[in-house]
């Protein structure tokens, strides 16, 4: 075999892997075969650093055009009158956020990562955003809702010049207007990171930041199902408070932290956005939560207990801790092995983040496969036969014992004949609701 087949031949294997398993993991979907033909497109091979009609290279007549139909899509469907699509990623995306926003060492606030933040919101130490601001950080309520008294007492003590709200693995829907009454009050920019929920929010089945937020931040490649990437968009409230933020946007994006834009990206994400404005989206948005509120009434009949009672959005944080400590993990793996693909995800009583008691689950994908509430019936089904299984095996409570157990623990659940099992039903499931395997 030579070198290129051997890595198309690993594309092969990892296609047949997302059609024959249900891809649970909320963050992940199935983009479009017109959004991956663009993103694999010969558009990769130009440089255009800059912005459309002022680029440091020449030749880009084309490219300007692509830039330009792409941001206009973004503008509208979100209705902001500023979007820049160059971001490379959710977390640079972020990082050019804080940058334009926050000189370094000043004071920024976002949601605990434990919590169900980001890492670029502020976590402590490792990453840039704690290490280079003063990060102040705030948490949940005791029944699993963002903690709305404690981010306004931080930051009427703390004073921070950007407040970050924005989740990960949070199952409720977020309050931004509550959210901008904080930052007014201490004259801070309130930055909305709908990274998950931007698919939702088009599809009108979770509020909109972009009456309160003044910067909005999201990743293109998760509910709006678009290539791997991201955009920032300034709001009207936004412009309000400061009319100089388009500028200072684009200066963090290029050349404060970027060069050349993906250009294959752009047009990708054009496409997403085209796809995104549709009827059809708009259903699937809808499919999207009901699945999920489908799956957490399913789930909860079987005995398992939800982070938060059940969810509003398109996930669901399963918790373990009643079983032990760490059993998201043992669970995550084992459901692997049974073809339902997840990751285990800290719940509010946990003190270790790396052995956490909750399992994360989402329907974006499940739902782009077409997907309904007799599915996830079925699907609540297999977790808990999976769940049941694993339940008398516990992570060891000594910390030195734990990373050799859950070796041992992943290398098992591969060769049990139960969870293998249920990896047949489950790809008897898939072939029904096929997904474009074409790599
Ligand atoms: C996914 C995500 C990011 C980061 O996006 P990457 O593309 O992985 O860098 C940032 N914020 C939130 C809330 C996210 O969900």
């Amino acid at each position: 075999m030579n070198m290129t087949d051997e890595i198309f031949s690993l594309i092969d294997a990892e296609a047949a892997r997302q059609l024959d398993t249900l891809m649970l993991i909320p963050s992940e979907n199935y983009a479009s075969r017109a959004v991956r033909e663009a993103a694999g497109s010969i558009l990769c091979n130009k440089y255009s650093e800059g912005y459309p009609g002022r680029r440091y290279y020449e030749g880009n007549e084309i490219i300007d055009q692509i830039e330009t139909e792409t941001t206009e899509r973004a503008k509208k469907i979100f209705g902001v009158p500023y979007a820049n699509v160059q971001p490379y990623s959710g977390s640079p995306a972020n990082s050019e956020i804080l940058f334009a926003l926050a000189v370094p060492g000043s004071t920024i606030m976002g949601l605990k990562l434990a919590s169900g933040g980001h890492l670029t919101h502020g976590h402590p130490n490792v990453t840039f955003s704690g290490k280079y601001y003063r990060s102040v950080q705030f948490g949940l309520t005791v029944d699993g809702q963002i903690d709305y008294e404690e981010m306004r007492e931080k930051a009427l003590l703390e004073k921070p010049s950007v407040i970050i709200l924005g989740t990960t693995a949070h199952p409720f829907m977020l309050d931004w207007q509550k959210a901008r009454e904080i930052a007014d009050e201490v004259g801070a920019y309130l930055v909305a990171d709908i990274s998950h929920i931007a698919g939702l929010i088009i599809a009108g089945v979770h509020p909109s930041p972009v009456s309160y937020a003044h910067v909005i931040m999201t990743t293109t490649h998760k509910t709006l199902r678009g290539p791997r990437g991201a955009m920032i968009l300034v709001t009207d409230a936004g412009l309000k408070k400061d009319s100089e933020l388009p500028k200072k946007i684009d200066m963090a994006v290029i050349p404060g932290m970027q060069g050349g834009p993906h250009n294959h990206t752009t047009a990708a994400i054009g496409i997403a956005l085209g796809e995104a404005a549709t009827a059809e989206f708009t259903a699937y948005g809808k499919q999207i939560v009901a699945n999920a509120r489908a799956l957490a009434n399913a789930l909860k009949k079987k005995g398992i207990q939800l982070v938060g009672g059940g969810t509003q959005n398109h996930l669901i944080v399963m918790d373990f801790a009643s079983t032990g400590e760490g059993q998201g993990v043992l669970v995550a793996k084992a459901m692997n092995a049974a073809g339902l693909v997840a990751n285990f995800n800290t719940v509010p009583s946990d003190t270790s983040p790396f052995y956490p008691s909750g399992v994360r689950i989402g329907t974006p994908a499940v739902t782009t496969r077409g997907m309904k509430e007799t599915e996830m019936e079925q699907i609540a089904d297999w977790i808990a036969q999976v769940v049941n299984h694993v339940k008398h095996i516990h992570v060891p409570t000594e910390k030195k014992e734990r990373a050799a157990f859950v070796q041992q623990f992943a290398w098992d659940v591969k060769m049990d004949a139960f969870l293998l099992n249920i990896a047949k039903e489950v790809r008897a499931l898939c072939a029904q609701f096929p997904v474009e395997r074409e790599v």
